[in-house]
Order: C-alpha cells, then structure tokens, then sequence
C-alpha cells in the first residue's frame, strides 16, 4: 500500500509523471485515454498493476465489500441465469476486475445451494493486477479458478455467463468538448511552469463518428475499446449462448459533463496528481453501451438501477435473515443495506446492465420482461 510518506510532496511528482512529461515532449500531447492507460496500466508504475486498489484499507470501496447479500444475490442471478440456459452440464463463469475475489466467493457460496451448478462450472477470472489475483487465489481456491489478462484471450469452449462489478469504469475514456461549433478534444500537456495541464486540441481519438452533431456549450465522453469490446463478448457469446450483467456508476445525464475522476485513499484527488498512486474512472455511458452491444448483435433488455435490481432480487428478504440470526448486527446490516440501495446512496447512481445471446433467451431476473423491451 502506498502510504502518503511514499511522496513527501504528497502530489505532484511520481515515477510516472515524469514518463509523461518526457513522452509529451517527445511526442506531444496525450489524449485521455492514452493517459489513463498508462496511469492504471503501465507494466511497472500503473495503478492497476501493483498495488492493492479495494476495501477499507484500499482507495474505494465497493459494493461487495460492504455487504455480503450483494454477491449472495448476483449468486442466485448466475443460478437463474444457468437454468435460463437450460441447465449445460458445461460452462464458463467469467468474471471481469473480480477485486479481492469477495464477489464470487459470496456468489458462489449462495449458487452452491442448487446441486449441479458448481460441478457444471470452469472459473475464469480476468485480472491485471498481481497483488489482487493472490488476493482472488486465497478466496477462491476451492473452486479451482484460473486467470486471463484479457477476455480476448478466453476460448469460447462453452456456454457463458460473465458479470463485472465496477469493470466498465476503468476503460479508458476520450473526452470531447465543442468549441466555435466544432469538436476539440481534451488532452493532457506539459505548462510553461513544469507541470502538467488539459488542453483542448485537435481530436486524436479516433472515435469522431460516435460523437453527436456539435452544439456549442456540449460536453462529450467516448470509451473507445468499448464497441469492440462488445464485439469481443458477441463472438463468445454466439459460439454457444451467453449473458452477461455488469453493474456500474452510470452517467445520468451525457453530454452534459466530464466525469473522469481520482481516487486515492477514499479521498478525490486531481487526476493529473499522484498518477499511478490513485484510481482512475469515468462513469459509465450505458446508453452507449446498449448501443455497441446491439451492433454487435446482441440482446438487451433496459437497464435498472442497483436499487431495483438489489431489491427485486430480495435484497430486504436476505437482510431480513441475516438481521434475524444475528439481531446485534442489525443495526449495522441495516445500514450497509442502505448504502447499496439508498436512493442518495448506490442505489440510484449505479445501474444494473445485461446483454445476451441468442435473442431467445428470456431477460435474466431482475430486468423488465421482453413485452417491456424497446428493441
Ligand atoms: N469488482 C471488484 C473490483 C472493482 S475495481 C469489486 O466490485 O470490488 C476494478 C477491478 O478491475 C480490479 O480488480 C482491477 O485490478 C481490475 N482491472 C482494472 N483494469 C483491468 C483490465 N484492463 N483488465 C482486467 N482487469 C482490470
């Protein structure tokens, strides 16, 4: 863990910032996305390479860490969703950025209450970090997981069901503002005093085509591996059948804001300090999501916020029996309830999202049924 002592300077310089001056004198400006890329992902200095990012003692928290029916409950949705797919006698549960692995051993531990479901399974965790994959080992070890550095690198040998829990937000994001009715992008450059600023420039991403009609005072963020990410996921998906769900801090309103943001020690930081020292994310453009998904040929129900999806699933009924067994920590049980659903807390800025293949599928529990669906 990095500890504020690490940099006496507290911000400021860090072994990756002075990699960025020397790369943006080189060769000029970097945009967003190549930024964060290099702050969470650099083989040596990147965020997400080394150090241990979730839970009390980590930078954030999520919602696995602050109760267990979260993972109890996306349990009984992979167990559902199995029985969706007609109960294969094989299958690939994937999981995307699984943290400290507390997730999947609630999940699993719930799942494990219908016979055949954990016998059926092949575990398969994509993590880039090292110190959370020994993290995930001693969580998981008893359902025999292995690890892949990217979903592109899975072979679609079966059906699939694949979750991510704050996965989407760590993509890379370009960022867009419209300036004398045209798009510029947002970059990061060295200042004249030594450090490092945003700039608008002229756009280097090459996303133009995704960005809507230019109207002055408009703000615009554009993930730009999320169309073939997507892709990715549709050709595993239809070599058998699949479905996924990952939940995320959403964007309420695009094109209205920037959202890119730092975290280190619980605390938001400027992202251009600390870099590679503090958590990087944009919130997620769902609607976007939706978008590339359906290119890609796959199914999606609409969206629900964490509230709804908690909540349908029993989310009150789970914390009903564990406050009953253990009516000391109800008070407490109470209070974590409410933060994952609290309509000022998670509950309404995170949303619960889904996709799968083939259009057969019924929509996986939680979501509104087909009669409701858009497309
Ligand atoms: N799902 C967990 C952790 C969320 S934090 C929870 O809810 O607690 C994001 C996770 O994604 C971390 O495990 C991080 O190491 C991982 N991660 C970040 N970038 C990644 C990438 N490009 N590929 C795979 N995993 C990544």
């Amino acid at each position: 863990m990095n500890t504020p002592a690490d940099h006496p300077s507290s911000s400021s310089s860090t072994p990756l910032t002075e990699l960025l001056k020397a790369q943006i004198r080189a060769t000029g400006p970097l945009t967003v996305p190549e930024f964060m890329t290099l702050a969470l992902q650099h083989p040596e200095h990147g965020y997400y390479r080394r150090q241990e990012a979730v839970g009390a003692a980590g930078d954030f928290v999520t919602a696995p860490e602050i109760s267990q029916v979260f993972g109890e409950l996306i349990g009984l949705w992979l167990v559902q969703r199995w029985i969706d797919l007609g109960q294969p006698s094989r299958f690939l549960l994937v999981e995307l950025g699984p943290g400290k692995g507390t997730l999947m051993a609630d999940a699993l531990r719930a799942a494990s209450a219908l016979p055949g479901f954990l016998p059926a399974m092949d575990l398969v965790l994509v993590e880039t970090n090292q110190t959370l994959r020994k993290a995930q080992a001693e969580q998981l070890s008893a359902y025999a997981p292995r690890w892949l550095e990217s979903l592109g690198e899975l072979e679609p040998t079966a059906p699939l069901l694949v979750i991510g829990n704050e996965f989407i937000d760590v993509l890379p994001a370009a960022q867009f503002a419209v300036a004398k009715g045209a798009w510029f992008e947002r970059l990061v450059s060295t200042t004249e005093a030594g450090g490092l600023g945003f700039v608008l420039g002229q756009p280097k991403t090459p996303v133009l085509p995704l960005l809507p009609e230019p109207k002055d005072g408009q703000f615009f963020e554009v993930m730009p591996s999320l169309p073939s990410f997507f892709k990715d996921l549709s050709a595993l998906f239809t070599a058998h059948a699949g479905s996924a769900l990952f939940i995320d801090y959403a964007h309420e309103n695009r094109g209205s804001a920037w959202s890119l943001q730092a975290v280190r020690q619980h605390e938001k930081v400027d992202p251009l300090d600390a870099i590679g020292d503090a958590d990087l994310t944009t919130l997620v453009d769902f609607e976007a999501a939706t978008t590339f998904a359906r290119e890609a040929g796959m199914t999606v129900p609409p969206s629900v916020t964490q509230r709804d999806f908690l909540l349908v699933l029993g989310a009150w009924q789970r914390f009903e029996m564990l406050a009953e067994s253990a009516p000391d920590d109800a008070p407490a049980l109470l209070q974590s309830l409410q933060r994952l659903v609290g309509k000022d807390k998670m509950g309404h800025r995170f949303k619960a999202w889904t996709c799968h293949y083939p259009p057969t599928l019924p929509a996986p529990a939680g979501f509104p049924s087909p009669e409701s669906e858009q497309q």
